[in-house]
């Protein structure tokens, strides 16, 4: 039998705490699979005010910062999960410091460098504190990376730390954290890392280059992200530096949490359906016109669900929203995000009463009514390392529409082109031509041929993106780097 591992699993946001895109999704649901597989895993997150709870005091200690000490406050909690049947409780532990993170909202402070600094010193210092070795830490985009480098320039010598290896998982590489060279200060290092080798980036301290510089292995959440992130249009700068270290970076897809997201069982939706009764959808649609005020017509109806930023292709819809919403069809859109949008989409919606609604605010339970009730769902991404909605459509057999990109390209088969196993439609060029072209294609099967539309979406609904295989290929991964960290 396989040894199981001790994984500590490291992240600035996770469902059900703090969420504002898809890395809380795979903090909630990833751990819990890798736990279904025998390890003992542990998660760890700071303490935001947003978080609210009864948590367990488990310990306090000073955390240095230059020249000040600031205590952090360890609290945990459990998480309940199914383990063949029977209930568990995944380990989650806060940071807690007063200063720096009881606050409202999560990021966007002016001082995040160095909140996240506090975050990582505090979770290398709280694992005597709880009493867990980990075999592997895994560590998740921006906010985390300091942890690998800090075992590695400060930790040599202490036998509690000098075999743990690191993971270190890019969700969007995107958001970096750029910082001021301070931020050595803060982490107590020499200036010797402030080196275009290692953490320096352009005269800035850079938080994910150095999880990039320090990990063990490299992985990202699709292998058609992990391509296209060593080229110069989806290297953010760091293509270079991922070719170097093209041989330990690999892309595992995500998975999405089957239990929580099933039409079946979904108590948010007005009517549960399956793969057998999809001629339900047709009632969350109702229900979902009425509540966003649309007429209730048996019309496509996309929906988008997005953080309205610059990543997302939004500026495609808004180029062509005149061309769109002339046609028969509906849009709802749920997002927030950048103001620009938002300005755009209300003037959008004053112009097209009765055919587009809009939602400018964060609403889980409105997101899970509009994947259950649209026909369509708009993701016209300029790059997406993997995307949870197109994988949460599906699911609740709401056909995607897409721009082959990232994990969009590897999940969604194109319709027009492979009508056998097609299960969306999609777009290559980020043009709103080509957009308008695959919004046509997919117009044109749903009013033509409603039997083939049925078609794609039982084959939809029969995809199985839950963790199963993606857990799997983790602990495969794990292994590999604690074999190489070991022996070598
Ligand atoms: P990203 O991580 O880039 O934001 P993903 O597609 O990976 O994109 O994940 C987005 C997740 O956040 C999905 O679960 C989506 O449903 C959810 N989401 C995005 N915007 C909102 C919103 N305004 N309200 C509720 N859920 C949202």
């Amino acid at each position: 039998m396989k040894k199981k591992l001790n994984i500590l699993f490291v992240t600035a946001e996770m469902t059900p705490f703090a969420k504002t895109g898809g890395l809380a999704d795979v903090a909630g649901s990833l751990p819990k699979a890798l736990a279904e597989l025998g390890h003992d895993v542990r998660v760890v997150m700071p303490k935001y005010r947003l978080i609210k709870g009864d948590f367990e005091y488990i310990a306090d200690f000073p955390v240095q910062l230059d020249q000040s000490v600031e205590t952090c406050i360890i609290r945990k909690t459990e998480v309940p999960y199914k383990l063949k049947g029977r209930k568990k409780g995944l380990k989650v532990y806060f940071t807690d410091s007063y200063r720096l993170f009881d606050r409202d909202g999560i990021y966007g402070h002016f001082d995040d460098g160095e909140r996240y600094v506090f975050f990582c010193k505090a979770v290398l210092e709280m694992l005597p504190a709880i009493g867990f070795k980990p075999d592997v830490i895994h560590c998740n985009d921006w906010h985390t990376g300091p942890i690998c480098l800090l075992l590695r320039e400060k930790y040599t010598d202490d036998k509690r730390y000098n075999r743990i290896s690191t993971l270190y998982t890019i969700h969007n590489l995107e958001y970096q954290g750029h910082f001021s060279s301070h931020i050595i200060n803060l982490l107590n290092c020499s200036y010797d890392i402030f080196d275009p080798e290692k953490a320096e980036f352009y005269g800035m301290f850079n938080f994910m280059k150095t999880g990039l510089v320090y990990s063990d292995a490299i992985s990202t959440v699709s292998r058609v992200y992990a391509e296209e992130i060593k080229t110069q249009q989806y290297g953010e700068r760091l293509e270079g530096l991922l070719q170097r270290r093209s041989e330990d970076l690999y892309g595992i897809l995500n998975g999405l949490d089957y239990d929580k997201f099933d039409p079946e069982t979904d108590k948010l939706i007005e009517k549960n359906f399956n793969v057998s009764s999809t001629g339900d959808k047709k009632l969350n649609k109702a229900a979902l016109q009425k509540e966003m005020g649309l007429p209730c017509r048996d019309v496509p109806l996309f929906g988008l669900i997005s953080r309205l930023s610059g990543q997302k292709g939004l500026n495609l819809v808004i180029d062509r929203i005149d061309e769109m919403l002339s046609k028969d069809i509906q849009f709802v859109l749920l997002g927030t995000g950048d103001e620009y949008y938002h300005v755009r989409f209300r003037e959008i919606t004053q112009r097209y009463p009765g055919k587009i609604a809009i939602h400018l605010g964060f609403n889980p339970q409105l997101a899970q009514r509009i994947y259950a009730g649209s026909d369509m769902f708009l993701m016209p991404s300029r790059f997406e390392p993997c995307g949870l909605g197109q994988l949460i459509s599906l699911r609740y057999g709401t056909i995607p529409v897409v721009r082959a990109t990232g994990g969009l390209a590897e999940t969604i088969t194109d319709y027009s082109g492979d009508p056998e196993n097609g299960n969306g439609f999609s777009f290559a060029d980020f043009s709103a031509d080509a957009m308008m072209d695959a919004i046509n294609r997919a117009i044109h099967v749903y009013v033509n041929d409603p039997g083939e539309w049925e078609r794609i979406v039982i084959r939809a609904m029969k995809q199985d993106f839950s963790w199963n295989s993606s857990a799997l290929k983790y602990d495969e991964l794990y292994r590999h780097i604690i074999d190489k960290r070991i022996n070598g």
